[in-house]
């Protein structure tokens, strides 16, 4: 016979593995496209082909196989250089990381009441080395996360299975299926579900993510 505290065990989480930008962090604005755009030298009606530009670039930045040099190399115009250690390079890698460090209060008040009831917690964030620095040096990385796994740092992006991986060596091995993963982006949820991880698309409802966060447990309850 199965109890409802058999089940509760059974469902129970080990650990949560949460994707950065689209979850925790705040998407930046057509403002910080359009000052970051300025910076590299495009013109205002150009924001939306430098973000173009900018995405094509992303992937291996975020995969740290270019320098931050390279990175924006390929993305100035107006006959701007910004060469290893010039201000214009140090002010693009500035802007660039200020604007994707902006955190959503009520998922953050998921996260504590996660933390609080004693579920550990990784974050996996495709991100270059400057946003990694900049996000672990934050108050709430320190306090909410055992471990931060940062695709910059191992040298793959998500969807890739060695970034999960690498995200549950980080949580110390969970059963998988006792691990969630949340991601705003469809394609990384359905490689983390493909390895056996309890994949959750995350579309912005900060109540769902607690309801997934205490799926099956009831160890919130009294938390949030
Ligand atoms: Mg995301």
């Amino acid at each position: 016979m199965t109890t409802a505290a058999s089940t509760a065990h059974r469902d129970r989480l080990e650990a949560a593995i949460l994707d950065y930008n689209g979850v925790l962090g705040i998407h930046p604005g057509s403002a910080h496209w359009k000052a970051l755009a300025e910076l590299a030298g495009w013109a205002p009606q150009d924001v939306k082909a430098f973000q173009k530009a900018f995405w094509q670039r992303r992937t291996a930045y975020d995969e740290g196989t270019i320098t931050t040099e390279v990175f924006w190399s390929g993305l100035l115009r107006s006959g701007l250089v910004a060469p290893p250690g010039s201000p214009l390079l140090a002010a693009l890698t500035h802007a660039d990381t200020q604007m994707w460090t902006t955190v959503d209060p009520a998922v953050l008040d998921v996260l504590h009441a996660a933390h609080r009831a004693g579920t550990p917690l990784v974050l996996l964030s495709n991100a270059p080395l400057a946003l990694a620095a900049a996000l672990d040096s934050t108050n709430w990385c320190r306090t909410l996360f055992t471990k931060t796994v940062y695709s910059a740092r191992i040298g793959v992006n998500k969807p890739h299975r060695r970034a999960y991986e690498a995200a549950l060596a980080a949580a110390g091995w969970p059963a998988p299926e006792r691990t969630l993963f949340a991601d705003d982006r469809a394609d990384n949820v359905e490689a983390a579900s493909s390895l056996g991880l309890r994949g959750y698309h995350f579309t912005g409802d900060a109540d769902e993510l607690a309801r997934q966060l205490i799926q099956g447990a009831g160890q919130l309850a009294g938390h949030l």
